[in-house]
């Protein structure tokens, strides 16, 4: 018989780690589910600048390690499994998963989004040899060398900086003549000489033999092709949630878990929090004031029917 969890969280980012950490505080006891390792998307971000507290900044893999430690500390139960799909029986959800059933009162779905992928010819073919979706695990390989970077958004303008460090050019690949990200990035981006940018151009392809050599960038307007040379490229063009596994009942919008403001789903006792919610600010901090809302209110749900 499986034992039985006054929370289970599945996904091990800001969002799940403050829930875990609330609600172990508050003596539930609780289970999180995290397919790889805790940290999420925080795990592989270089530098966080904007979560209180930290001047001027953290790494995001001691940020992550740090929320870890502390979930653990008020006595959050981590385990290494992949959820598959939730059932609801007798007042109890069941999550199926990678290494069997966990069955608990209340869930907290803060399973996040992965990094969205071009779908154009040479990118499956090369990732792992030029292709890659962490500058922070992979940008120290390109030292000297020529990389693309596309997107327009927070995480491709702050990882475009971070791969300066390295790179000896970086070049911006965006399909619209402006940046969607924040202002103060944009200005160190614009001030970095080692930047470069390829406006109103999208990806076509990516060859090379036996790794990357280069990028074909198409301007939408002309419809030209700009052969770019680079020894890598980074993609960063958003997120897809990770909402496979969601059960019917609980509404959804372009993929994302539909909640209130009390991060109830449509079945009583399933939350969500962070990332993986409908929202209009994805951050760190946010992902992380889910969680504790969400913890609140299955604590809340417990008392009242349990
Ligand atoms: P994002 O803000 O959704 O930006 C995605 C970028 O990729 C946009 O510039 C978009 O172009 C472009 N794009 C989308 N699909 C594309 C396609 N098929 N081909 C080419 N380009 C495409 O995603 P993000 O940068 O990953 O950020 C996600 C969230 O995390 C945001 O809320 C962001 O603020 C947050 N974030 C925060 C920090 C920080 O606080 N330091 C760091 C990273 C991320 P358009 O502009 O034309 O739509």
């Amino acid at each position: 018989m499986a034992t039985e969890y006054d929370i289970i969280i599945l996904g091990g980012g800001p969002a799940g780690l403050t829930a875990g950490l609330y609600a172990a505080r508050s003596r539930m006891k609780v289970v999180l589910l995290e397919k790889l390792a805790p940290g999420g998307q925080v795990a592989i971000t270089d530098f966080v600048e904007n979560y209180p507290g930290f001047v001027p900044g953290v790494q995001g893999l001691d940020l992550s390690q740090k929320m870890e430690e502390h979930a653990r500390a008020f006595g959050v139960e981590v385990a290494y499994s992949e959820v598959y799909g939730i059932r609801t029986e007798n007042h109890h959800h069941i999550i199926e998963s990678s290494d069997g059933e966990y069955i608990g009162k209340t869930v907290i779905i803060a399973t996040g989004a992965t990094p969205k992928k071009l779908g154009v010819p040479g990118e499956a073919e090369f990732i792992g040899r030029g292709v890659s979706y962490c500058a922070t695990c992979d940008g120290a390989f390109y030292k000297d060398k020529k990389v693309v970077v596309v997107g327009g958004g927070d995480s491709a303008i702050d990882e475009a900086i971070y791969l300066t460090r390295f790179a000896s050019k970086v070049t911006i690949v965006h399909r619209r003549d402006q940046l969607r990200a924040i202002k103060v990035l944009q200005e160190r981006a614009f001030a970095n000489p080692k930047i470069e940018f390829c406006w109103n151009s999208v990806i076509d392809r990516i060859e090379g033999q036996p790794v990357v050599q280069q990028v074909h960038a198409r301007d939408i307007k002309t419809g030209e092709i700009h052969v770019i040379p680079a020894d890598g490229i980074f993609v960063y063009i958003g997120l897809v949630p990770n909402t496979s596994f969601v059960p019917e009942g609980i509404e959804m919008e372009w993929g994302y878990v539909v909640t209130n403001e009390e991060m109830e789903t449509g079945i009583p006792g399933i939350y969500a929090a962070g990332d993986v919610r409908k929202k209009t600010f994805r951050q760190i901090v946010t992902a992380a004031a889910d969680g504790a809302i969400a913890a609140h209110t299955a604590e809340k749900y417990i008392e009242s029917n349990f």
